[in-house]
């Protein structure tokens, strides 16, 4: 019934995909009895890991005693306040995905700069419809999209002109490859697009993890609106915009000329009570330095992992998210990661799933608040061991 076999892309590898049945603290179970360390994190979603008691019993109350209620009820109210305060929003608006969120970051864009040209980069991701891993994907909505290369001011800055309404920019290339942006990038991109009056679009659907606040607070960047989904919903779906009054308050029902923004579950309780208990109560702004630091000291392990193997092999990333790249030196582009040995990366990545520790296929690993030590351990050896096994038979 499911073509492929499955009803999300990125899940599809093979000689097939894993399904799991069972999964807790930071083990996933497959269908044949297989256990792995989960290093993926599903793709930074599973930040909390599998067993997270206070989302669950959270939820849990919630919808005992409101069930698609179709109404407003405080634990929306009590998100938003949550979402405010950690972030530094003055507004915020909630849907279903983080691609929804930046499909509503860019009409709030367009529609209060009446203009309708976007500036995206290559190797970002901002959803399924906006997807610029390759190119123009003929799957986007069909928006006037400019691209530059990542990282690069001068190219960026030279597409930047008064028919422009947003820029959307990952504080780091997520699905691109985890690398990210340079301070200086990053900074001076907002400053150019705000220069012609155009809507600076952070996406941290993937980075809001990273620091107390996120990623683009960390490079120096502040955005007129942010997008954000992942974990903080809890393991349920989620996805946000907010920012600056001026922007966000065209959603206003009051105002004449108000923007409609429309979504059975924009607010469904589990979400949002899930949502507020992950943010005050679990990944507070301590934990999330906490995090990034372990994250960055992981990473260095790794590196040094890689060191030890004379294989074309590096690892980019920022805190808890990281990519293994089959290529000897530390992409800094779409167009450097583009660049890896393709069979390497496959046999890496095989090579873990063998030996019991699950990564993404394209190199990717999240840290989840629930892996241990030991077995973060247990990815390093599996690792070395796998590099070893794959140099040997290289040679
Ligand atoms: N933006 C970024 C940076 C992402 O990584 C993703 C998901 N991988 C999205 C947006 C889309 O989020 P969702 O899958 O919830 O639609």
């Amino acid at each position: 019934m499911l073509p492929g076999g499955h009803t999300r892309t990125v899940l599809a590898h093979e000689p097939f995909a894993l399904t799991f049945v069972r999964s807790e603290g930071a083990v996933l179970i497959d269908a044949d009895g297989h256990e792995y360390v989960d290093l993926l994190g599903d793709y930074t979603a599973g930040l909390l890991g599998h067993s997270e008691r206070r989302v669950l019993d959270e939820a849990h109350d919630a919808i005992a005693t409101l069930w698609s209620v179709g109404g407003l009820h405080p634990h929306e109210s009590a998100l938003a306040r949550a979402m405010c305060e950690r972030f530094g929003l003055e507004r915020v608006r909630f849907t279903n995905s983080g691609t929804e969120a930046n499909l509503m970051a860019i009409t709030t864009a367009i529609q209060a700069t009446g203009r309708s040209k976007l500036l995206a980069f290559e190797g970002g991701y901002h959803g399924g419809v906006l997807s610029f891993a390759s190119g123009l994907s003929p799957t986007n909505a069909p928006y006037d999209v400019a691209l530059a290369p990542y990282n690069d001011l001068e190219a960026a800055v030279s597409l930047i002109d008064e028919r422009l309404a947003a820029v959307v920019v990952e504080p780091m290339l997520g699905a691109g490859g985890c690398i990210p942006a340079d301070e200086e990038f990053l900074t001076g991109v907002f400053a150019a697009a705000r220069g012609v009056g155009a809507v600076c679009i952070a996406d941290e659907v993937m980075t809001s993890r990273h620091g107390p606040s996120g990623l683009a607070a960390l490079l120096g960047g502040t955005a007129d609106i942010t997008t954000y989904g992942k974990y903080i919903g809890g393991g349920f779906s989620f996805g946000a915009f907010g920012g600056r009054a001026e922007l966000l308050d065209r959603f206003d029902t009051r105002r004449p000329g108000f923007i409609a923004h429309a979504g059975t579950f924009n607010n469904n309780v589990a979400t949002m009570a899930a949502g507020r208990v992950v943010l005050e109560e679990i990944f507070t702004a301590d934990v999330a330095e906490e995090h990034t630091a372990r994250g960055d000291r992981f990473r260095g392990e790794l590196a040094a992992v890689l060191a030890r193997h004379p294989l074309p092999v590096s690892v980019s990333g920022y805190g808890s998210s990281m990519t293994i790249h089959a290529r000897a030196t530390v992409p800094t582009s779409a167009a450097d990661a583009a660049e890896r040995d393709p069979d390497v990366q496959e046999l890496i990545f095989l090579g873990l799933y063998r030996r019991g520790v699950y990564t993404a296929p394209r190199g990717m690993i999240n840290l989840s608040l629930a892996v241990t030590d030991a077995q973060l351990r247990t990815g390093l050896h599996a690792l070395d061991d796998t590099l070893a096994d794959l140099a040997a038979r290289l040679d």
